[in-house]
């Protein structure tokens, strides 16, 4: 097809085509591989080359299948590595319309519907976090970008031109992504002041007290008061309410890293865990981790969203014919994307489909679920397993040592059946589990829980 404008009987035959494909793949997935064998072979690299004629489809989806059967099946039910996610496929048919039609959704006046969509999105995550009028945000491409634009409006609001004695305050287990946005925004190393956890890998409130205090006579200036709700390692979340009363007494900015744990909000048991989330100025999540969606979609909601826009609104004669007459948010100002990807509808559509409902009973599933493993594996003498899962989140590790519990989870990743990560928690060996993705069910945290067992 060399014309580069298909007619609409073309596109038909195309998209009956790739729904075909991507229904196949959907029907495999039970029975695919967790971890896919071997290297990518030459033949691959070799179809994946691109030249100047046309290929047909029928030719190019299959290289598209081996290209996508490599590596980890992260959409799949076994997949516990890392933080999963799965991929709603009523996502990707969402964004196929929102790619289609290719609307431009920096800048409201430009396209105030889909915009208003995008914003109908972020207020219902703002209600879900009982964050009042005023609030507001941006869907991002993931958390690690949400949490850029939420150092640098806390920044901005608390630090004003002189960054250079600017502290942030995190626990060892914070994820990467806050020291690099403090680098990013400018601010050196020795801002991440990194607090004392307690048994619990929660931060010590006590502890973060006298630092904010030591700090402050040293001249130091605390902006930023880091809270997880739900860590990476062990979906371990720190005491929010006392982050939260600490941060007011400060006059630090309360940021809560909701990437992993933070949908857990939209249960009942979620809410009680994370009790104090609803204080924060800010509160980062993935909709590509906890909502299932497809990579590629993150959140940042602020409280009051005029703090974001005051640090990322810049002004050029080139856009001088904005007019603001919608009254919804250009998110042009709120981020440090102009052009961007329309995020609202691959998160409407499913969220609308299925209902909100259907989400929430996803997540109170994977709670179950982990509570389940952890009762199966905890009973066993030969396994120690500190921490009952303050989430869907479980570390684990043999009594018998790091070597041991390295080769068996060694061996487990060879079968390629299930797919389990590890870390490193206060220097030993660890397997994790993490249950979060919607096509995980109790059947296959059964079979990772035997595999285990089975030693
Ligand atoms: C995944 C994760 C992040 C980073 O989000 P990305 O979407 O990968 O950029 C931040 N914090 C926590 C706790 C996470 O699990």
């Amino acid at each position: 097809m060399n014309s580069l404008e298909p007619t609409g009987a073309e596109l038909r035959a195309l998209g009956e085509a790739v729904v075909d494909f991507v229904a196949s793949f959907d029907d495999q997935l039970a029975e695919r591989p967790a971890v896919y064998p071997g290297e990518i072979d030459e033949r691959l690299l070799d179809d994946l080359r691109l030249v100047d004629d046309p290929t047909g489809l029928g030719e190019l989806l299959p290289t598209i299948g081996r290209a996508t059967d490599s590596g980890i099946e992260s959409a799949g039910p076994r997949h516990f590595g890392y933080i999963p996610a799965g991929g709603l496929p009523t996502s990707a048919l969402g964004q196929l319309i929102a790619l289609a039609v290719n609307r431009y959704t920096a800048v409201a006046d430009l396209t105030p519907g889909m915009v208003a969509l995008e914003e109908s999105v972020l207020r219902w995550l703002c209600d879900e976090f009982d964050l009042p009028r005023g609030a507001g945000g941006l869907l991002t491409a993931g958390g690690s970008g949400a949490t850029l634009s939420a150092v640098v409006a806390a920044r901005d609001a608390l630090l004003g031109g002189d960054i250079a004695s600017g502290t942030i305050y995190v626990s060892e287990h914070t994820h990467l992504c806050v020291a690099k946005s403090a680098h990013v925004a400018g601010l050196p190393p020795s801002a991440v002041r990194t607090v004392p956890v307690d048994d619990d890998l929660r931060i010590d409130p006590a502890a973060l007290d006298r630092m904010l205090r030591e700090d402050r006579a040293q001249g130091l200036r605390p902006f930023m008061i880091v809270g997880n709700a739900g860590t990476t390692d062990t979906g371990a979340v720190d005491p929010l309410e006392a982050l939260s009363d600490l941060a007011r007494r400060e006059g630090a900015w309360f940021h809560v890293d909701g990437a992993y744990g933070g949908a857990f909000q939209l249960t009942a048991r979620g809410c009680e865990r994370l009790r104090g989330v609803t204080q924060a100025d800010s509160i980062v999540l993935d909709p590509h981790k906890g909502l299932f969606m497809p990579y590629g979609v993150g959140a940042l909601l602020v409280r009051d969203a005029s703090v974001l826009s005051a640090a990322h609104r810049h002004d050029a004669p080139y856009l001088q014919d904005i007019d603001q007459l919608s009254g919804l948010p250009d998110y042009s100002d709120r981020g440090i994307e102009l052009t961007r990807d329309p995020r609202g509808l691959r998160m409407w559509l499913p969220l609308r489909l299925h209902g909100v409902q259907a989400f929430r009973d996803a997540l109170d599933e994977k709670l179950d679920l982990a509570e389940l493993a952890y009762e199966r594996l905890a009973a066993d003498p030969r396994i120690d397993i500190p921490w009952r899962p303050p989430l869907s989140t479980l570390a684990l590790r043999l009594k018998a040592g790091d070597d041991a519990t390295r080769a068996l989870f060694d061996e487990i990743r060879a079968e390629g059946r299930i797919l389990l990560t590890s870390t490193s928690i206060r220097d030993r060996f660890h397997i994790r589990i993490c249950v979060l993705a919607h096509r995980t069910h109790e059947a296959h945290v059964t079979e990772a829980v035997e595999r285990i067992l089975a030693g």
